[in-house]
């Protein structure tokens, strides 16, 4: 078994998430969607959380740690929005569940997926942000984005 590897890992810190609230308060007024007790606590639980989750996560998470008992199609319905607003991305599809992930005041990044254990590790090149920049100019598209996913085993699912 390989070492224990933390190059890709999350940096964590301490999270303050009042400005984010606030802005993503303003937005809702802005697009005239209503400021609900159920989307307040799901922007909450996303800008809090540090991990690559699914619904079904969020789901649990909300009912068993936050104990906000929040319905998944309330939860269906906020997603969007939450992606529209900056503080969501949609980052990988896994046994045809898309997982989510909080990208409001994060720089871009890729992921490596391990297709055994499920483990996600996070790296950023700058090659990537300019081959992006360069194959856009050169179809003139305006890019708004990119994803570049690597899959395969992680070295706690290798024994080389
Ligand atoms: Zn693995
Ligand atoms: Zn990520």
């Amino acid at each position: 078994m390989a070492n224990k590897t933390t190059a890709f890992a999350f940096q964590k810190r301490d999270p303050d998430i009042q400005a984010e609230l606030d802005a993503f308060r303003i937005f809702l007024k802005r697009k005239g969607h209503r400021i609900t007790r159920e989307r307040k606590a799901i922007a909450e639980a996303v800008l809090l959380n540090r991990e690559h989750f699914d619904v079904d996560e969020l789901f649990l998470h909300l009912k068993l740690k936050v104990k906000a008992g929040i319905s998944k199609a309330s939860i269906y319905r906020t997603i969007p929005i939450l992606i529209e607003s900056g503080i969501l991305a949609a980052v990988y599809l896994e046994n045809g569940h898309m997982h989510y992930e909080r990208v409001f005041g994060r720089d871009h990044h890729s992921h490596l997926r391990c297709g055994a254990c499920g483990r996600i590790f996070e790296f950023n090149v700058p090659e990537l942000d300019i081959m992006e920049k360069n194959i856009a100019a050169e179809k003139n598209f305006k890019s708004e984005g990119y994803k570049f996913e690597i899959w395969g085993l992680c070295t706690y699912c290798r024994d080389d």
